[in-house]
C-alpha cells in the first residue's frame, strides 16, 4: 500500500462531475478574466469567512503584495513575520521595496511569540503579518493589542488555514486584512492559481479591487498604477464548487489528525502537534518532530510513505535573503524546528489503513 504525501486527484474524483458543470457554464458564458464567477465566488468566500469583503486575485504571493501595497506599505518601512514561512510571506513585504524584520516563533504552536514580536518593533515598523501556519492561527489577542499600542496594521498570512478560528472567530476576520492561497494543495485548492485577500475595511477592498485591476475602477481610466492580479474565471467558479465541501473536508483533516495522535502518542521519540486549546487547528500540515527526520524520512520513502519538510531552510538563512544581515543563532526556536518538523502524509481522503501504515512503519524507525 502506497500513502502519498498528497493525493489531489482523490478530490478530484469526488467532485468530478460539480467540476465540468462549473467549467462549462464559463465557457458558455467565456467569462474568464475576472467577471461574474469571481465575484459570486468573492461574495461566498466572504460570507465563509464572516468578513464583509473578499477580492479575488492570482496568488496568495499577490494577496499579500497587493495588501501591503494598499495600506501604503513601502521604501524605509519594516514589517515584521516569522523566520519559519513560505516564502511568499517575506518576497511579499519586498516586492514594496520595504524591509521584513523577523521575530522568532512559539515553541508549542509554532506561530509568532507575541513578545519577540512586541521586541521587534522599532519607529519603523508599519505592519505585522503573523503566519496561521500548517493551519493553526496565531495568538490573535496579543498581537492585535501589541499592534493596537503602537499603531501597526496586522495582515494575517491565512494562505494554510481556510476555516481555521481562534476563539471562535473565522480565520481571515481578525486582523485588518486575512490573505489567502488557494494553490492546488492548500486546505481550498483552485485547479490552477488564486489567491483572495479578506477585511471588513470597505476603503482598503476598494483600493485592493482597483490595484489588481491595473488602478482602474472604470475601464481605461486609471487611478492608479496598478497590477494584473485579476483571478481567472474558471477558477472562481471551481472555488465556489470547492467551497462547498470545505467544512467537510476540514473535518476529515481533524479526524486524521485525531486517530494520527493516537495511534502514535506511546511513541516517546515523536513530538505530537499541539492545537491550542482556544483554536480549531485545520491541519494543512500534519508535523510532527524527531530527532532524526531526515534519515526517517528516506526510510519512510523507502516504505511507500511520502512526507514533505516545511520549511528546511528559514528565511533568514536561505540565499535569497542574506542581505537582511540575520545568521545563524538569531531565531533558535525556528533553527531547531527546521532540522525536525516532518510533514506526515495530510488530505481529507486518507483511509484508517493508510493510517495506520504510517504511524506502524514510524514506530518501527524512529
Ligand atoms: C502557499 C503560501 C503562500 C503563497 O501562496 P501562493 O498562492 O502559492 O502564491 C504564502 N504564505 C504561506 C504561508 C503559504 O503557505
Amino acid at each position: 500500500m502506497t500513502v502519498p504525501f498528497l493525493d489531489l486527484k482523490a478530490q478530484y474524483e469526488s467532485i468530478g462531475n460539480e467540476i465540468t458543470d462549473a467549467i462549462q457554464q464559463v465557457m458558455d458564458r467565456t467569462a474568464f478574466a475576472g467577471g461574474p464567477f469571481v465575484e459570486q465566488f468573492e461574495k461566498e468566500f466572504a460570507d465563509f469567512c464572516q468578513c464583509r469583503h473578499a477580492i479575488g486575485v492570482g496568488s496568495g504571493t499577490e494577496a499579500l503584495w497587493l495588501t501591503l501595497l494598499a495600506l501604503g506599505i513601502g521604501q524605509n518601512d519594516e514589517v515584521i513575520t516569522v523566520p519559519n514561512t513560505f516564502i511568499a510571506t517575506a518576497e511579499a513585504i519586498s516586492f514594496c521595496n520595504a524591509t521584513p524584520v523577523l521575530a522568532d516563533v512559539d515553541k508549542k504552536t509554532y506561530t509568532m511569540d507575541p513578545e519577540l514580536f512586541e521586541a521587534a518593533i522599532t519607529p519603523r515598523t508599519k505592519a505585522v503579518i503573523p503566519v496561521h501556519l500548517f493551519g493553526q492561527m496565531a495568538d490573535m489577542d496579543p498581537i492585535m493589542d501589541i499592534a493596537k499600542a503602537h499603531g501597526l496594521f496586522v495582515i494575517e498570512d491565512a494562505c494554510q488555514a481556510q476555516g481555521a478560528k481562534y476563539k471562535g472567530k473565522l480565520a481571515g476576520s481578525v486582523g485588518d486584512a486575512g490573505c489567502f492561497s488557494f494553490y492546488p494543495g492548500k486546505n481550498l485548492g483552485a485547479c490552477g492559481e488564486a489567491g483572495a485577500v479578506t477585511t471588513n475595511n470597505p476603503k482598503l477592498a476598494d483600493k485592493i479591487r482597483i490595484l489588481r485591476d491595473h488602478g482602474q475602477s472604470k475601464k481605461y481610466h486609471h487611478r492608479m498604477i496598478g497590477w494584473n492580479a485579476r483571478m481567472d474565471g474558471i477558477q472562481g467558479a471551481i472555488l465556489s464548487v470547492k467551497l462547498k465541501h470545505l467544512t467537510e473536508w476540514n473535518n476529515e483533516r481533524r479526524t486524521n489528525a485525531k486517530i494520527y495522535n493516537e495511534l502514535m502518542g506511546g511513541i516517546s521519540d515523536v513530538i505530537l502537534p499541539k492545537e491550542a486549546a482556544y483554536n480549531r487547528h485545520v491541519y494543512h500540515i500534519y508535523g510532527i518532530r524527531v530527532q532524526n527526520r531526515d534519515t526517517l524520512m528516506s526510510a519512510l520513502a523507502e516504505k511507500d510513505v511520502y512526507c514533505g519538510i516545511h520549511y528546511p531552510v528559514p528565511i533568514h538563512l536561505t540565499e535569497a535573503y542574506q542581505s537582511l544581515g540575520y545568521g545563524e543563532g538569531d531565531f533558535p526556536v525556528a533553527e531547531k524546528y527546521a532540522k525536525e518538523l516532518l510533514s506526515l502524509p495530510m488530505f481529507p481522503e486518507l483511509k484508517r489503513e493508510q493510517l495506520e501504515k504510517v504511524t506502524y512503519e514510524i514506530s518501527q524507525l524512529v
